[in-house]
């Protein structure tokens, strides 16, 4: 008898993850991944930061922290395995006025809380690791990382195939049929007859979750995040990660300073709506998409309470002056003639109905359908451990 299949939707670092899981764990079963591009990892999986995230900054307990702390030990692990570049280079994270001290005082004791090797150190020493950077008390953060997220995917790839998964692109996923005991797929390249289904799509994926009949409550809102690239000549201003105190109210971590693994500096993101959910660019429009949003009550709450914000980063993204202002912040003697444009990344966020930015990752289940709901910033660095949960999930659910 053949033994159940599993079909997951997106080809980005989650559900390549997942799969991963699923047939180191259960070899004997049918693995199918359903890619809407001709490419694996094209949207928030090939735009990010490329950071190995602590697991410092987030709620003791919650998803977040628990799948980034073991997380990031399965990549390092991986990456180490396999050769794929990465490199625990340690970060800061900078208080720059007094204000700001407090703050960095409750980020500090999340790290305790949260097991993360870090220390509170003062102008002195911040200078001597990163003598660019501006501060008056930072954390030092000494195994945060960098790595590179598309080889990691393009392995994850390697091994599937190795193991007899089928991934498929060109095909997007445009109806979702469950009949006696089964689940139709339908996509642009034909049916697939499955079991169960993961729903890994990104930012697509409460619409995805829609088609299964899932109501998990909350919709996805994109958020682009603009990057500039540091010149060659002015590189040496950051060693390695230089990040702000974030704003405790928002699940952006604020423009920062990354060396990349593959080489250079990037400084950004900045968070701007994205009038389509893969606009990548500022005059990126699509109807659907926006009118969405525009009508959509948790975005209207959101936009009343925290528009003066969002006009402060819509500034910064028409205002190249305004962005190099809020990164002389950290790093004072960088310039304007120091930067140019990079590529932009959106990010998925949940947002419920109350306006209320869903903070910890999401999961949502029916039957057999797993759908994830909100998988932001850390969920590359965690995704080894979300593909361990996602696979336990589905356990539950094979006879
Ligand atoms: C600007 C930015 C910076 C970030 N920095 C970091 C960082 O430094 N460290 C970190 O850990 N995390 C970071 N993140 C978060 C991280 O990139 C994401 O959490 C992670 O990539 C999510 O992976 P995913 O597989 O869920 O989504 P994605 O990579 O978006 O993959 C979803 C896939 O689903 C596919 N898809 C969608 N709809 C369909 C459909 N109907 N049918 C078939 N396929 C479909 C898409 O084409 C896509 O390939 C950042 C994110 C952004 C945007």
């Amino acid at each position: 008898m053949q033994q159940a299949a599993v079909g997951i939707i997106g080809g980005g670092i989650l559900g390549l993850a997942t799969a991963y899981h699923l047939t180191q764990r259960f070899p004997q079963r049918r693995v199918v991944i359903l890619e809407k591009e001709a490419e694996l990892a094209q949207h928030q999986t090939g735009h990010n930061s490329g950071v190995l995230h602590s697991g410092i900054y987030y709620k003791p307990g919650s998803l977040k922290a628990t799948n980034c702390r073991e997380g990031k030990k399965a990549m390092e692990a991986f990456c180490a395995a396999e050769g794929i570049d990465y490199e625990i280079c340690g970060k800061v994270i900078v208080a720059t006025h007094e204000g700001e001290l407090p703050a960095l005082q409750r980020i500090y004791e999340r790290g305790q809380a949260n097991g993360v090797r870090c220390a509170l150190i003062d102008a002195e020493h911040l200078h001597e690791l990163e003598p660019a950077a501006a501060g008056i008390k930072a954390i030092h953060v000494p195994e945060a990382g960098i790595v590179n997220y598309p080889q990691v995917c393009q392995r994850l790839a390697a091994r599937l195939q190795e193991r007899g998964a089928q991934i498929v692109t060109n095909a997007r996923v445009t109806g979702i049929r469950q009949q006696s005991g089964e689940v139709v797929l339908q996509t642009l390249a034909g049916d697939f007859t499955v079991d169960y289904v993961v729903n890994c799509a990104g930012l697509h994926s409460d619409r995805v979750a829609a088609l299964g009949g899932a109501q998990p409550g909350v919709k996805i809102v994109p958020f682009r995040g603009e990057y500039y690239e540091v010149k060659p000549h002015a590189q040496h201003l950051c060693r390695n990660l230089i990040y702000p105190v974030p704003d405790p109210s928002f699940p952006f971590l604020g423009v920062h300073f990354t060396r990349m693994i593959k080489g250079g500096v990037e400084c950004g993101p900045n968070a701007v709506l994205a009038f389509a959910r893969e606009g990548y660019h500022k005059t990126d429009i699509n109807l659907r998409d926006l009118a969405e949003t525009l009508t959509y009550s948790g975005f209207l709450r959101l936009a009343a309470t925290y528009w003066q914000t969002g006009l402060g980063e819509m500034w910064r993204s028409f205002s190249k002056a305004a962005f190099v202002k809020a990164l002389q912040h950290l790093i004072p003697a960088i310039q304007a003639e120091d930067l140019e444009p990079a590529a932009a990344g959106i990010r998925a966020q949940a947002i419920a109905p109350d306006g209320a930015m869903v903070d910890d990752f999401m999961i949502h289940e029916t039957a057999r359908i797993v759908n994830v709901c909100n998988a932001p910033s850390p969920a590359a660095t965690a995704s080894l451990n979300i593909g361990r949960l996602i696979v336990d999930k589905l356990a539950e659910r094979f006879t």
